[in-house]
């Protein structure tokens, strides 16, 4: 079931995600209403939040993404990042591993809006899967983007918090907008 995707501006979307307990049918089912979301948005990762669920869960696919690369290590071995997607995160806890570096990003809740946003270039994750099962990798490039994205999302912090404030300037009246329409949107479904 595609679900519909909150938009900047609903407060959902700064609500700190609750941790993972309970690794049941219903946790199944919203990991794949949201893998069914992000595919039919065209979106490389999804968090809780913008489906309307406050709870540590993202689901990330980077596969058959061409001009930007991500790198995988499992175990220090560098494995084929197509062969392991896609993942999903359950209360996922992120350590940088290096510098950050400045790349464009979006997200599914800001239609159209795209800016600069500087992070680690490449982090460790901890996290478990949709089995309860623990999962650990080391990550750069575009995945490594979007993981820290997502987890981002988890705890309520989305990307125009991380740019720069000439970057912020320079699409507040597009951030504006979407905020003012969604909360006339949200006022109409009351
Ligand atoms: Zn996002």
């Amino acid at each position: 079931m595609i679900l519909p995707v909150l938009k900047y501006g609903d407060p959902v979307l700064r609500r700190k995600g609750a941790p993972v307990e309970a690794f049941d049918a219903d946790l199944q089912r919203l990991v794949e209403n949201m893998f069914e979301t992000m595919y039919d948005a065209r979106g490389i990762g999804l968090a809780a939040q913008q489906v309307g669920y406050t709870i540590q869960l993202a689901v990330v696919d980077v596969s058959g993404v061409e001009d930007r690369p991500s790198t995988l290590q499992l175990d220090r071995e560098t494995v084929n990042v197509e062969e392991y997607m896609p993942v999903v995160l359950v209360n996922p806890v992120i350590t940088a591993l290096n510098e950050p570096v400045s790349g464009p990003e979006g997200c599914l809740s800001f239609p159209e809006i795209y800016g600069e946003v500087t992070r680690p270039e490449s982090v460790k994750v901890e996290a478990l899967n949709e089995e309860g099962e623990r999962i650990e990798f080391e990550c750069g490039g575009l995945l490594s983007k979007v993981v820290q994205h997502e987890t981002d999302h988890l705890h309520g912090i989305l990307y125009i918090d991380r740019m720069t404030p000439a970057t912020k300037k320079e699409i507040k009246p597009l951030l504006e907008q979407l905020r003012s329409d969604t909360q006339m949107q949200l006022k109409r479904q009351k």
